[in-house]
Protein backbone atom coordinates (compact mmCIF):
# COMPACT_ATOMS: atom_id res chain seq x y z
CA UNK A 1 0.00 0.00 0.00
CA UNK A 2 2.55 2.55 1.07
CA UNK A 3 4.85 1.68 -1.92
CA UNK A 4 2.34 2.24 -4.04
CA UNK A 5 1.12 5.32 -2.82
CA UNK A 6 4.78 6.41 -3.02
CA UNK A 7 5.04 5.37 -6.48
CA UNK A 8 2.10 7.58 -7.21
CA UNK A 9 3.59 10.46 -5.29
CA UNK A 10 6.40 10.13 -7.67
CA UNK A 11 5.07 9.58 -10.68
CA UNK A 12 3.33 13.19 -9.84
CA UNK A 13 6.34 14.75 -11.13
CA UNK A 14 5.32 13.85 -14.89
CA UNK A 15 2.21 16.19 -14.37
CA UNK A 16 1.28 19.33 -12.98
CA UNK A 17 -0.32 20.13 -10.00
CA UNK A 18 1.86 18.88 -7.17
CA UNK A 19 1.73 19.87 -3.66
CA UNK A 20 4.95 21.38 -2.98
CA UNK A 21 7.12 20.28 0.61
CA UNK A 22 7.77 23.41 2.70
CA UNK A 23 11.55 24.42 2.47
CA UNK A 24 11.73 25.48 5.65
CA UNK A 25 14.72 27.89 5.23
CA UNK A 26 15.41 29.79 7.98
CA UNK A 27 13.69 29.84 11.25
CA UNK A 28 13.16 26.40 12.45
CA UNK A 29 8.83 26.11 11.92
CA UNK A 30 6.85 25.09 15.10
CA UNK A 31 3.93 25.76 12.93
CA UNK A 32 1.67 22.81 12.92
CA UNK A 33 0.58 23.23 9.17
CA UNK A 34 3.99 23.05 8.01
CA UNK A 35 4.06 19.44 8.22
CA UNK A 36 5.48 18.73 5.11
CA UNK A 37 8.99 20.28 6.01
CA UNK A 38 12.01 18.42 4.76
CA UNK A 39 12.62 15.68 7.55
CA UNK A 40 9.70 14.20 7.57
CA UNK A 41 9.17 10.85 6.09
CA UNK A 42 6.61 12.17 3.00
CA UNK A 43 9.20 12.73 0.08
CA UNK A 44 6.27 14.87 -1.80
CA UNK A 45 4.78 16.46 1.78
CA UNK A 46 1.24 15.61 1.80
CA UNK A 47 -0.30 15.72 4.94
CA UNK A 48 1.20 12.25 6.27
CA UNK A 49 -1.36 10.64 8.53
CA UNK A 50 -0.74 7.21 8.19
CA UNK A 51 -0.20 6.21 11.31
CA UNK A 52 0.31 2.18 10.42
CA UNK A 53 3.74 3.05 9.11
CA UNK A 54 5.69 0.91 11.22
CA UNK A 55 7.67 2.82 13.19
CA UNK A 56 10.58 1.57 12.56
CA UNK A 57 10.62 1.95 8.66
CA UNK A 58 9.41 5.65 9.38
CA UNK A 59 12.53 6.20 11.20
CA UNK A 60 14.86 4.85 9.14
CA UNK A 61 13.40 6.73 5.88
CA UNK A 62 13.10 10.12 8.20
CA UNK A 63 16.74 9.70 8.37
CA UNK A 64 17.62 8.93 5.38
CA UNK A 65 15.85 11.85 3.76
CA UNK A 66 17.05 14.08 6.01
CA UNK A 67 20.60 12.71 5.01
CA UNK A 68 20.03 13.20 1.57
CA UNK A 69 18.57 16.45 1.79
CA UNK A 70 20.21 18.86 4.25
CA UNK A 71 18.26 21.50 5.79
CA UNK A 72 18.36 23.30 2.60
CA UNK A 73 20.72 25.97 3.96
CA UNK A 74 24.32 24.73 3.67
CA UNK A 75 25.24 23.87 -0.09
CA UNK A 76 26.57 20.48 0.11
CA UNK A 77 29.75 20.11 -1.92
CA UNK A 78 29.78 16.83 -3.97
CA UNK A 79 33.23 14.77 -4.06
CA UNK A 80 35.00 14.67 -7.45
CA UNK A 81 34.36 10.91 -7.62
CA UNK A 82 30.79 11.50 -6.87
CA UNK A 83 28.85 11.30 -10.05
CA UNK A 84 27.32 14.85 -10.00
CA UNK A 85 26.97 18.23 -11.66
CA UNK A 86 29.83 20.52 -11.41
CA UNK A 87 29.17 24.13 -9.97
CA UNK A 88 28.72 25.63 -13.33
CA UNK A 89 26.41 23.32 -14.59
CA UNK A 90 24.41 22.82 -11.79
CA UNK A 91 23.90 26.77 -11.68
CA UNK A 92 22.80 26.75 -15.20
CA UNK A 93 20.55 23.73 -14.66
CA UNK A 94 19.29 26.01 -11.99
CA UNK A 95 19.08 28.97 -14.25
CA UNK A 96 17.06 26.95 -16.96
CA UNK A 97 14.50 25.88 -13.94
CA UNK A 98 13.55 29.89 -13.45
CA UNK A 99 13.98 30.78 -17.28
CA UNK A 100 11.17 28.27 -18.50
CA UNK A 101 9.53 27.03 -15.16
CA UNK A 102 9.19 23.85 -13.74
CA UNK A 103 7.16 22.08 -16.58
CA UNK A 104 9.10 22.88 -19.52
CA UNK A 105 12.42 21.99 -17.05
CA UNK A 106 11.12 18.62 -16.60
CA UNK A 107 10.27 18.28 -20.41
CA UNK A 108 13.80 19.42 -20.99
CA UNK A 109 15.55 16.83 -18.61
CA UNK A 110 14.17 14.23 -17.18
CA UNK A 111 11.00 13.51 -19.45
CA UNK A 112 12.91 13.41 -22.87
CA UNK A 113 15.81 11.56 -20.80
CA UNK A 114 18.58 14.15 -21.75
CA UNK A 115 20.34 13.43 -18.00
CA UNK A 116 18.61 11.69 -15.33
CA UNK A 117 16.87 12.34 -12.20
CA UNK A 118 19.36 10.52 -10.18
CA UNK A 119 22.42 13.26 -11.53
CA UNK A 120 19.92 16.30 -11.86
CA UNK A 121 19.03 16.29 -8.32
CA UNK A 122 22.84 17.06 -7.30
CA UNK A 123 22.01 20.31 -9.42
CA UNK A 124 19.78 21.28 -6.14
CA UNK A 125 22.51 20.06 -3.45
CA UNK A 126 20.78 16.94 -2.76
CA UNK A 127 22.64 13.51 -2.56
CA UNK A 128 21.39 10.30 -3.65
CA UNK A 129 21.14 8.33 -1.03
CA UNK A 130 22.92 5.26 -0.85
CA UNK A 131 19.85 2.92 0.31
CA UNK A 132 18.67 3.93 -2.79
CA UNK A 133 21.48 2.61 -5.18
CA UNK A 134 20.03 0.36 -7.92
CA UNK A 135 16.62 1.79 -7.88
CA UNK A 136 14.49 3.19 -11.17
CA UNK A 137 15.33 6.17 -11.41
CA UNK A 138 11.53 7.65 -11.34
CA UNK A 139 12.58 7.13 -7.64
CA UNK A 140 14.15 10.11 -7.43
CA UNK A 141 11.83 11.37 -8.84
CA UNK A 142 10.39 12.61 -4.97
CA UNK A 143 14.00 14.05 -4.51
CA UNK A 144 13.70 16.22 -7.57
CA UNK A 145 10.54 17.42 -6.80
CA UNK A 146 12.04 18.73 -3.25
CA UNK A 147 15.13 20.59 -5.08
CA UNK A 148 13.03 22.14 -7.64
CA UNK A 149 10.29 23.91 -4.89
CA UNK A 150 13.10 24.75 -2.62
CA UNK A 151 14.46 26.58 -5.37
CA UNK A 152 11.67 28.29 -6.90
CA UNK A 153 11.18 29.78 -3.80
CA UNK A 154 13.98 31.38 -2.32
CA UNK A 155 14.15 35.28 -2.89
CA UNK A 156 15.46 37.91 -0.52
CA UNK A 157 13.40 40.43 0.97
CA UNK A 158 13.75 43.63 -0.54
CA UNK A 159 14.77 46.01 2.08
CA UNK A 160 13.27 49.13 0.98
CA UNK A 161 9.95 48.12 1.40
CA UNK A 162 8.76 47.94 5.00
CA UNK A 163 5.97 50.61 6.29
CA UNK A 164 2.29 50.72 5.87
CA UNK A 165 2.87 53.60 3.61
CA UNK A 166 5.32 51.91 1.33
CA UNK A 167 2.36 49.88 0.87
CA UNK A 168 0.20 52.34 0.25
CA UNK A 169 3.06 53.59 -2.57
CA UNK A 170 3.02 50.44 -4.10
CA UNK A 171 -0.47 50.51 -4.20
CA UNK A 172 -0.57 54.10 -5.87
CA UNK A 173 1.80 53.18 -8.28
CA UNK A 174 1.37 49.72 -9.48
CA UNK A 175 0.22 49.30 -12.71
CA UNK A 176 0.30 45.89 -13.50
CA UNK A 177 -0.09 43.79 -9.93
CA UNK A 178 -0.28 39.94 -9.90
CA UNK A 179 -2.41 39.18 -7.45
CA UNK A 180 -2.37 34.99 -6.56
CA UNK A 181 -5.15 33.55 -4.58
CA UNK A 182 -6.46 30.83 -2.53
CA UNK A 183 -8.69 29.20 -0.43
CA UNK A 184 -8.35 32.25 2.06
CA UNK A 185 -10.17 33.95 0.28
CA UNK A 186 -13.49 32.26 0.19
CA UNK A 187 -13.27 31.35 3.92
CA UNK A 188 -15.15 33.78 5.06
CA UNK A 189 -18.53 32.86 2.55
CA UNK A 190 -18.15 29.47 4.58
CA UNK A 191 -16.86 27.54 1.44
CA UNK A 192 -14.27 25.01 3.59
CA UNK A 193 -10.44 25.25 2.66
CA UNK A 194 -10.77 21.90 1.80
CA UNK A 195 -6.71 20.79 2.12
CA UNK A 196 -6.61 22.13 5.79
CA UNK A 197 -7.51 19.40 8.66
CA UNK A 198 -10.48 19.42 10.96
CA UNK A 199 -13.10 19.98 7.78
CA UNK A 200 -16.11 17.68 7.45
CA UNK A 201 -14.35 16.69 4.52
CA UNK A 202 -11.43 15.34 5.69
CA UNK A 203 -13.57 13.01 8.69
CA UNK A 204 -15.37 11.94 5.82
CA UNK A 205 -12.84 10.91 3.63
CA UNK A 206 -11.46 9.08 6.81
CA UNK A 207 -14.68 6.82 6.38
CA UNK A 208 -14.28 6.25 3.15
CA UNK A 209 -10.49 4.36 4.18
CA UNK A 210 -8.35 7.08 2.38
CA UNK A 211 -5.27 7.51 4.07
CA UNK A 212 -4.27 10.79 2.15
CA UNK A 213 -7.52 13.21 1.34
CA UNK A 214 -5.82 14.44 -1.64
CA UNK A 215 -6.38 10.75 -3.12
CA UNK A 216 -10.12 11.97 -4.16
CA UNK A 217 -8.63 14.75 -6.32
CA UNK A 218 -6.08 11.14 -8.07
CA UNK A 219 -6.84 11.13 -11.67
CA UNK A 220 -5.86 7.55 -11.44
CA UNK A 221 -8.41 7.09 -8.55
CA UNK A 222 -10.73 8.93 -9.99
CA UNK A 223 -10.48 7.09 -13.18
CA UNK A 224 -10.27 3.48 -11.05
CA UNK A 225 -13.10 4.59 -9.00
CA UNK A 226 -15.10 7.34 -9.96
CA UNK A 227 -17.61 6.86 -7.26
CA UNK A 228 -15.12 7.95 -4.52
CA UNK A 229 -15.03 11.47 -5.94
CA UNK A 230 -18.35 11.60 -6.59
CA UNK A 231 -19.61 10.57 -2.77
CA UNK A 232 -17.30 13.46 -1.56
CA UNK A 233 -18.35 16.28 -4.21
CA UNK A 234 -21.15 18.01 -2.70
CA UNK A 235 -19.09 19.13 -0.09
CA UNK A 236 -16.77 20.79 -2.28
CA UNK A 237 -19.23 21.93 -4.79
CA UNK A 238 -20.07 25.80 -4.76
CA UNK A 239 -22.81 26.67 -2.52
CA UNK A 240 -22.92 29.87 -2.93
CA UNK A 241 -22.76 32.97 -5.60
CA UNK A 242 -21.70 35.66 -2.77
CA UNK A 243 -18.19 36.60 -3.11
CA UNK A 244 -16.05 38.32 -0.44
CA UNK A 245 -14.58 41.68 0.26
CA UNK A 246 -11.67 40.18 -0.59
CA UNK A 247 -12.72 39.29 -4.29
CA UNK A 248 -14.43 42.94 -4.31
CA UNK A 249 -11.12 44.33 -3.66
CA UNK A 250 -9.33 42.32 -6.65
CA UNK A 251 -11.99 43.77 -8.85
CA UNK A 252 -11.48 47.26 -7.66
CA UNK A 253 -7.97 46.24 -8.55
CA UNK A 254 -9.17 45.49 -12.52
CA UNK A 255 -11.69 49.04 -12.29
CA UNK A 256 -8.52 50.99 -11.79
CA UNK A 257 -6.46 49.27 -14.50
CA UNK A 258 -4.24 47.82 -12.36
CA UNK A 259 -4.81 44.47 -12.26
CA UNK A 260 -2.72 42.73 -14.23
CA UNK A 261 -3.44 38.89 -13.79
CA UNK A 262 -5.42 37.18 -10.95
CA UNK A 263 -4.10 33.79 -10.20
CA UNK A 264 -6.46 31.25 -8.44
CA UNK A 265 -5.76 28.28 -7.13
CA UNK A 266 -9.90 28.26 -5.79
CA UNK A 267 -12.36 26.08 -8.00
CA UNK A 268 -15.41 27.81 -6.62
CA UNK A 269 -15.32 30.36 -9.77
CA UNK A 270 -16.43 33.54 -7.38
CA UNK A 271 -14.05 35.06 -9.47
CA UNK A 272 -15.91 35.40 -12.09
CA UNK A 273 -18.97 36.17 -10.01
CA UNK A 274 -16.90 39.18 -8.63
CA UNK A 275 -16.57 40.37 -12.29
CA UNK A 276 -12.84 39.57 -12.66
CA UNK A 277 -12.81 39.19 -16.51
CA UNK A 278 -11.87 36.26 -18.33
CA UNK A 279 -8.79 37.64 -19.78
CA UNK A 280 -7.52 39.22 -16.40
CA UNK A 281 -8.07 35.44 -14.68
CA UNK A 282 -6.45 32.49 -14.86
CA UNK A 283 -7.79 29.69 -12.92
CA UNK A 284 -4.83 27.58 -12.14
CA UNK A 285 -6.82 24.33 -11.00
CA UNK A 286 -9.84 24.80 -13.28
CA UNK A 287 -13.52 25.11 -12.12
CA UNK A 288 -16.52 24.04 -12.02
CA UNK A 289 -17.60 25.69 -14.16
CA UNK A 290 -17.55 23.59 -17.33
CA UNK A 291 -17.39 19.36 -16.92
CA UNK A 292 -16.01 17.05 -19.78
CA UNK A 293 -15.84 13.73 -20.25
CA UNK A 294 -13.03 11.66 -19.45
CA UNK A 295 -13.70 9.16 -22.48
CA UNK A 296 -14.82 11.02 -25.55
CA UNK A 297 -13.64 14.93 -23.84
CA UNK A 298 -17.09 16.28 -24.60
CA UNK A 299 -16.98 19.36 -22.83
CA UNK A 300 -20.32 20.85 -20.88
CA UNK A 301 -21.42 24.06 -18.20
CA UNK A 302 -20.49 22.61 -15.37
CA UNK A 303 -24.31 22.95 -13.95
CA UNK A 304 -25.49 20.49 -16.09
CA UNK A 305 -23.78 17.54 -13.74
CA UNK A 306 -24.29 19.68 -10.76
CA UNK A 307 -27.85 17.39 -9.65
CA UNK A 308 -26.11 14.52 -9.98
CA UNK A 309 -22.89 15.59 -8.00
CA UNK A 310 -25.24 16.95 -5.80
CA UNK A 311 -27.08 13.64 -5.29
CA UNK A 312 -23.82 11.28 -4.75
CA UNK A 313 -23.93 9.60 -8.05
CA UNK A 314 -21.85 9.39 -10.88
CA UNK A 315 -22.82 11.57 -13.84
CA UNK A 316 -22.23 9.88 -17.52
CA UNK A 317 -21.64 11.78 -20.57
CA UNK A 318 -24.72 12.20 -22.94
CA UNK A 319 -23.15 11.64 -26.08
CA UNK A 320 -21.56 8.91 -24.86
CA UNK A 321 -24.84 7.20 -24.32
CA UNK A 322 -25.95 7.89 -27.47
CA UNK A 323 -22.69 6.84 -29.46
CA UNK A 324 -22.91 3.51 -27.40
CA UNK A 325 -26.54 2.76 -28.29
CA UNK A 326 -26.22 3.56 -32.01
CA UNK A 327 -23.01 1.10 -32.12
CA UNK A 328 -25.33 -1.25 -30.20
CA UNK A 329 -27.45 -0.87 -32.98
CA UNK A 330 -25.09 -1.02 -35.94
CA UNK A 331 -23.84 -3.98 -34.38
CA UNK A 332 -27.45 -5.39 -34.22
CA UNK A 333 -27.98 -4.56 -37.67
CA UNK A 334 -25.26 -6.77 -38.78
CA UNK A 335 -25.90 -9.25 -36.97
CA UNK A 336 -29.16 -9.20 -38.83
CA UNK A 337 -27.97 -8.45 -42.07
CA UNK A 338 -30.23 -9.48 -44.72
CA UNK A 339 -33.27 -8.57 -42.55
CA UNK A 340 -34.67 -4.61 -42.82
CA UNK A 341 -33.68 -1.98 -40.42
CA UNK A 342 -36.61 -1.87 -39.27
CA UNK A 343 -36.77 -5.12 -37.70
CA UNK A 344 -34.09 -4.12 -35.11
CA UNK A 345 -35.65 -0.56 -34.72
CA UNK A 346 -39.02 -1.96 -33.88
CA UNK A 347 -37.22 -4.32 -31.51
CA UNK A 348 -35.47 -1.27 -29.98
CA UNK A 349 -38.76 0.61 -29.16
CA UNK A 350 -40.25 -2.92 -28.02
CA UNK A 351 -40.86 -4.15 -24.64
CA UNK A 352 -38.03 -6.34 -24.61
CA UNK A 353 -35.43 -3.23 -25.01
CA UNK A 354 -34.97 -4.04 -21.31
CA UNK A 355 -34.13 -1.57 -18.52
CA UNK A 356 -30.52 -3.74 -18.36
CA UNK A 357 -29.94 -2.76 -21.87
CA UNK A 358 -29.81 0.77 -21.44
CA UNK A 359 -27.82 -0.04 -17.89
CA UNK A 360 -25.25 -1.11 -19.92
CA UNK A 361 -25.39 1.79 -22.10
CA UNK A 362 -24.77 4.28 -19.26
CA UNK A 363 -22.27 1.48 -17.70
CA UNK A 364 -20.10 1.96 -21.05
CA UNK A 365 -20.14 5.61 -21.08
CA UNK A 366 -17.90 8.24 -20.32
CA UNK A 367 -17.85 9.69 -16.91
CA UNK A 368 -18.38 13.44 -16.37
CA UNK A 369 -15.15 14.94 -14.95
CA UNK A 370 -15.52 18.52 -13.34
CA UNK A 371 -13.15 20.62 -15.14
CA UNK A 372 -11.09 20.99 -12.46
CA UNK A 373 -7.58 19.84 -12.30
CA UNK A 374 -6.42 16.87 -10.38
CA UNK A 375 -3.26 15.23 -9.51
CA UNK A 376 -2.02 13.45 -12.34
CA UNK A 377 -3.29 16.01 -14.71
CA UNK A 378 -2.01 18.74 -17.11
CA UNK A 379 -2.78 21.82 -16.19
CA UNK A 380 -4.17 24.15 -18.58
CA UNK A 381 -1.37 25.35 -20.92
CA UNK A 382 -2.52 28.74 -20.49
CA UNK A 383 -0.98 29.22 -16.76
CA UNK A 384 2.60 28.63 -18.21
CA UNK A 385 2.05 31.04 -21.45
CA UNK A 386 0.68 33.50 -19.78
CA UNK A 387 3.16 33.87 -16.76
CA UNK A 388 6.67 33.04 -18.54
CA UNK A 389 5.40 34.82 -22.14
CA UNK A 390 2.75 38.00 -20.70
CA UNK A 391 3.06 38.69 -17.35
CA UNK A 392 6.57 38.16 -16.18
CA UNK A 393 7.97 41.04 -17.09
CA UNK A 394 4.63 43.35 -16.91
CA UNK A 395 4.15 42.85 -12.96
CA UNK A 396 5.01 45.49 -10.79
CA UNK A 397 3.54 43.97 -7.72
CA UNK A 398 2.42 40.71 -6.09
CA UNK A 399 0.17 40.31 -3.88
CA UNK A 400 -0.71 37.02 -2.48
CA UNK A 401 -3.53 36.81 -0.08
CA UNK A 402 -5.33 33.84 1.73
CA UNK A 403 -2.93 31.24 0.41
CA UNK A 404 0.03 28.94 2.10
CA UNK A 405 1.55 28.54 -1.11
CA UNK A 406 2.06 24.68 -1.29
CA UNK A 407 0.78 23.30 -3.68
CA UNK A 408 2.70 24.14 -7.45
CA UNK A 409 2.45 25.68 -9.98
CA UNK A 410 1.19 28.62 -7.80
CA UNK A 411 3.73 28.55 -5.32
CA UNK A 412 6.57 28.64 -8.28
CA UNK A 413 5.20 31.99 -9.54
CA UNK A 414 6.61 33.55 -6.50
CA UNK A 415 10.46 32.17 -7.65
CA UNK A 416 9.66 33.30 -11.16
CA UNK A 417 8.89 36.68 -10.93
CA UNK A 418 12.30 38.89 -11.49
CA UNK A 419 13.57 39.35 -7.57
CA UNK A 420 12.85 43.02 -7.85
CA UNK A 421 9.44 43.09 -8.41
CA UNK A 422 7.64 43.44 -4.88
CA UNK A 423 5.75 41.11 -2.98
CA UNK A 424 3.30 41.67 -0.39
CA UNK A 425 1.40 38.89 1.67
CA UNK A 426 -1.78 38.86 3.36
CA UNK A 427 -3.20 35.33 5.33
CA UNK A 428 -4.17 34.26 8.72
CA UNK A 429 -1.14 32.04 9.01
CA UNK A 430 2.57 33.10 8.40
CA UNK A 431 4.76 30.88 5.79
CA UNK A 432 8.02 29.89 6.62
CA UNK A 433 9.30 28.80 3.18
CA UNK A 434 9.17 32.30 1.52
CA UNK A 435 10.32 35.58 2.47
CA UNK A 436 7.78 38.48 1.19
CA UNK A 437 8.35 41.95 1.69
CA UNK A 438 6.28 42.61 3.40
CA UNK A 439 3.19 40.74 5.56
CA UNK A 440 -0.27 41.12 6.99
CA UNK A 441 -1.29 38.55 9.18
CA UNK A 442 -5.20 38.83 9.97
CA UNK A 443 -8.64 38.31 8.11
CA UNK A 444 -7.70 38.82 4.44
CA UNK A 445 -10.90 40.77 4.19
CA UNK A 446 -10.27 43.44 7.00
CA UNK A 447 -6.44 43.82 6.00
CA UNK A 448 -8.14 44.62 2.63
CA UNK A 449 -10.29 47.10 3.50
CA UNK A 450 -7.36 48.67 5.35
CA UNK A 451 -5.27 48.92 2.21
CA UNK A 452 -8.21 50.39 0.97
CA UNK A 453 -7.97 53.01 3.30
CA UNK A 454 -4.39 53.76 3.07
CA UNK A 455 -4.40 54.59 -0.32
CA UNK A 456 -7.88 56.76 0.04
CA UNK A 457 -10.00 54.46 -2.25
CA UNK A 458 -13.24 53.63 -1.17
CA UNK A 459 -14.37 49.23 -1.37
CA UNK A 460 -17.50 48.41 -0.73
CA UNK A 461 -19.55 45.38 0.25
CA UNK A 462 -22.20 44.07 2.44
CA UNK A 463 -19.91 42.31 4.24
CA UNK A 464 -17.70 45.48 5.42
CA UNK A 465 -19.25 46.71 8.82
CA UNK A 466 -19.87 50.51 8.39
CA UNK A 467 -16.93 51.16 11.14
CA UNK A 468 -14.26 48.93 11.20
CA UNK A 469 -11.22 49.56 13.19
CA UNK A 470 -8.39 47.39 12.47
CA UNK A 471 -5.17 47.02 14.30
CA UNK A 472 -1.96 46.73 12.76
CA UNK A 473 0.81 46.59 15.18
CA UNK A 474 4.33 45.06 14.49
CA UNK A 475 4.97 41.65 15.20
CA UNK A 476 7.81 41.18 17.56
CA UNK A 477 11.13 40.96 16.30
CA UNK A 478 9.95 41.78 12.41
CA UNK A 479 10.14 44.94 10.54
CA UNK A 480 8.06 44.25 7.91
CA UNK A 481 5.04 42.07 9.54
CA UNK A 482 1.85 43.28 10.44
CA UNK A 483 -0.65 41.55 12.79
CA UNK A 484 -3.95 42.72 12.09
CA UNK A 485 -7.09 42.95 14.46
CA UNK A 486 -10.51 43.75 14.91
CA UNK A 487 -11.21 45.99 17.49
CA UNK A 488 -14.43 45.63 18.41
CA UNK A 489 -16.24 49.40 18.72
CA UNK A 490 -17.27 48.89 22.59
CA UNK A 491 -19.00 52.16 22.86
CA UNK A 492 -22.58 51.82 22.63
CA UNK A 493 -25.10 54.66 21.61
ZN1 LIG B 1 -18.40 11.12 -23.71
Amino acid sequence: MATNRHARKSARILNEAVEIPASDQGSGSDDEEEEGSLTVEAPASDDDEDEDDEEGEAWETESFFRDALGDGSAPVVFEPHEDAFSVEEAADFRALLRRVGEQRFLDQTVRNNAVKAKKLITAFGIRPPEFMEGADDTAYYAFLQIGIARELVKRNKLPQYNTLKDVAKLLHQSKNIIVLTGAGISTSLGIPDFRSKGTGLYSRLASLGLSDPQEVFDLGVFNDDPTIFYSVAKDILPTTDKFSPTHAFIELLQHKGKLLTQYTQNIDNLETRAGIRPDKLIQCHGSFATASCVKCKRRVPGETIFPDLRAGKVARCDACIKTVAEAKKAAGKKRKRGKSGDTWRKKRYSEDSSAEEEEFEIREAGVMKPDITFFGEMLPDTFYKRLLELDRDKCDLLICIGTSLKVAPVSEIIGLLPPDVPQIYISKTPVTHVEFDIDFLGSCDDVVVELCRLVGWELKHEMIPEVLKLETVLAEGFKSRYICTRREPKESS
